[in-house]
């Protein structure tokens, strides 16, 4: 989770009035006003309310798309800039918070990893805790590699092992970098499967938003906790083959 995709729930100075155009009085919305159509000035909302979205990971992109564009039109900087001072301002951060809200919703991954984090959910931080348990117990560190992937990846780092010795000594085992090549391709299918497992959870995840159940409740934990673990094994898989593939390529 990058620092810029925070901007959108916690602005320099928040507007003391969130819910009324400060031009006509209207009710507004998190981004111009649905009566008079003035730019309004950047509020604390998350993404998914920015867009005018309940958090739900299930989202129609087509229509999120179409959104952005007419969106994007309509705060444009240039647009707004005869109207000068404050309007231009706004436009401008208005349309950088669009875009980094639009990047950060139609990308699943990001999606997930945004309303995790929206949940209190740091991924890296989780890993990062997990990791530094397991050294001060002396323990097997579980989460490091997937049980699933164990036998995998134990003989994958012996064959790398010995591409490594080969290389140094100058030769070159054909057959080996074409054991090394299938393996990578398995990773690869995994990769892209885990991408289906964790879309099946966000059905789950959006039943408890349809039922007002906080994600601390006993089954949004549960489900949390599975999108973590789908997310913490690609993580690992695609950390694999980039090694992979800088090991092929040296
Ligand atoms: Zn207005």
């Amino acid at each position: 989770m990058t620092k810029s995709s925070l901007t959108a729930i916690s602005p320099k100075a928040p507007p003391e009035d969130t819910h009324s155009c400060w031009s006509c009085g209207s009710m507004r919305a998190a981004h111009f006003c649905a009566s008079c159509g003035k730019v309004q000035p950047p509020v604390p909302v998350d993404y998914f309310t920015f867009f005018g979205l309940p958090p739900k990971l299930n989202v129609d992109i087509p229509a999120l798309e179409k959104e952005f564009y007419e969106l994007s039109r309509k705060l444009h900087p240039d647009l707004n800039a005869r109207a000068g001072g404050m309007e231009q301002q706004w436009s401008l951060e208005q349309s950088s918070l669009l875009n980094d809200a639009y990047r950060t919703l139609r990308d699943p991954i990001k999606r997930t990893e945004y309303l995790l984090h929206l949940e209190g959910i740091v991924l890296e931080e989780q890993s990062k805790s997990a990791t530094e348990q397991a050294r001060a117990t002396g323990e097997i560190k579980k989460q490091i590699v997937p049980p699933d992937l164990l036998e995998e990846v134990f003989e994958l780092n012996m064959q790398l092992e010995e591409l490594k010795m080969n290389q140094k000594m100058g030769e070159d085992d054909a057959s080996l970098t074409a054991e090394i090549a299938k393996h990578k391709l398995a990773l690869e299918a995994k990769h892209d499967r885990l991408l289906e497992e964790l879309q099946s959870y966000w059905k789950e995840w959006d039943a408890i938003v349809d039922r007002n159940l906080p994600a601390g409740s006993p089954d949004g934990k549960q489900t949390t906790s599975k999108m973590v673990d789908v997310l913490n094994r690609r993580n690992y898989i695609r950390n694999l083959v980039r090694d992979v593939n800088a090991a092929l390529e040296s």
